[in-house]
């Protein structure tokens, strides 16, 4: 039975995305370091930037967390301090890095039900002139919250700060103009919004902040200046390619383009999450989140004031009928959430809703 994806990524792709990766590919193959070339520069083009202005796409292999800690471990100097702006697991996972690879930092913690306030960085930027980066996540997946990354990075800009924008869950699915929005660099990966398979992230980069990332970086298989370099003097990567995952990925950019680009992506996911709300409101299922923060990627909702309701009988009759969620994530509430994104269409948020009324029942 096939099985639709309502996760954060893995998520579901079309068969044609899969298909791509039918042919064995040799790494050197001039079709390869094509495929390569094309994504480096579209991705760009997505961001609405290009290298003309300055800007470079560094791809690294692994998942989304290899490319965040990739950026992190490169580009904050030694002597340079990280500002964290956390509000859910992924900004955690950030201080874990800062942590691990004895990065200076400074946290400002927020609730997982608010968003990161722009007048709090401010006055702590103000504060603490030491500050040389601040990092950011975009669309917080821990419960879908969006944080304001345009005033964020209007204030580095201001205050002349590095903005690092863990956009991972978004990029692809929310129009992001990296310029306009003031990020230095902002990464996310193959296997979410672009609906590609797991195997890559990639990081969007001011070249003139790139630059000043070589050798400093605290590990060798994520230093990001170097694998830049890589790809710019032969076209290779360092280590092994996810050779497949590349040839699946430039075919998921096609599709995007072809569905009318990010807007149109953007709208879909809008429209499947418009009869996601509606479908559990009428269940009397609550969200989490109030909805002026909520964004359209991923929602958490509350488990049913029902009071055997059991999260993995759930899940298994959902999955059994071919419905895959996703559990929650939240620090101290039960939720359990449901995501938009991916080749997911209406009928099949349609579908989902009735499976879950069914279950209620
Ligand atoms: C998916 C995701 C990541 C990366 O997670 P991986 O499991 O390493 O792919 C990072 N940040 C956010 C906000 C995410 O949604």
């Amino acid at each position: 039975m096939k099985k639709i994806l309502f996760t954060p990524g893995t998520l579901s792709t079309s068969k044609t995305v899969k298909e791509a990766m039918l042919e064995d590919m040799g790494s050197r193959d001039h079709v390869f370091v094509k495929a390569v070339k094309d994504i480096r520069d579209g991705l760009l083009k997505l961001a609405h930037v290009s290298r003309e202005e300055g800007y470079e796409c560094v791809i690294v292999q692994g998942s989304g967390t290899f490319g965040v800690e990739s950026v992190i471990s490169s580009v904050v100097g030694a002597n340079d301090n990280l500002l964290i702006l956390v509000n859910g697991a992924y900004g955690e996972r950030i201080v874990k890095m800062a942590n691990i690879h004895r990065i200076h930092h400074h946290i400002i913690r927020f609730e997982e039900d608010e968003i990161v306030s722009p007048e709090v960085v401010e006055n702590f930027l103000k504060s603490h002139s030491d500050i040389t980066h601040v990092a950011c996540i975009h669309s917080e997946t821990t419960t879908g919250l969006f944080n304001p990354i345009k005033e964020i990075g209007a204030i580095c800009k201001s205050l002349n700060k590095v903005f690092i924008v863990d956009a991972m869950s978004s990029f692809g699915g929310v129009e992001m103009d990296m310029k306009e929005l003031n990020i230095d660099f902002l990464v996310s990966s193959s296997n979410k919004c672009i609906e590609g398979v797991p195997g890559f992230s990639f990081a969007l980069c001011k070249k003139s902040e790139l630059l000043k990332a070589k050798g400093q970086a605290r590990s060798l298989s994520l230093d990001l200046y170097d694998q830049w370099n890589g790809l710019e003097t032969n076209g290779q990567f360092r280590f092994t390619p996810p050779t497949l995952s590349i040839m699946a990925f430039r075919k998921a950019m096609e599709e995007l383009e072809e569905e009318g680009g990010i807007k149109a992506r953007e709208q879909r996911y809008k429209t499947n999450k418009k009869i996601l709300d509606e479908g559990m409101a009428a269940l009397g299922v609550k969200q989490y989140l109030r909805p002026e923060i909520q964004g359209h990627i991923i929602t958490s909702f509350l488990y049913p004031e029902k009071s055997n309701f059991n999260f993995a009988d759930f899940y298994n009759k959902l999955n059994e009928k071919g419905f895959v969620i996703y559990p929650g994530k939240l620090s101290k509430t039960d939720a359990f959430r449901i995501g938009n994104i991916g080749q997911i269409f209406p009928d099949d948020v349609k579908g989902l809703v009735a499976a879950i009324k069914e279950y209620l029942k």
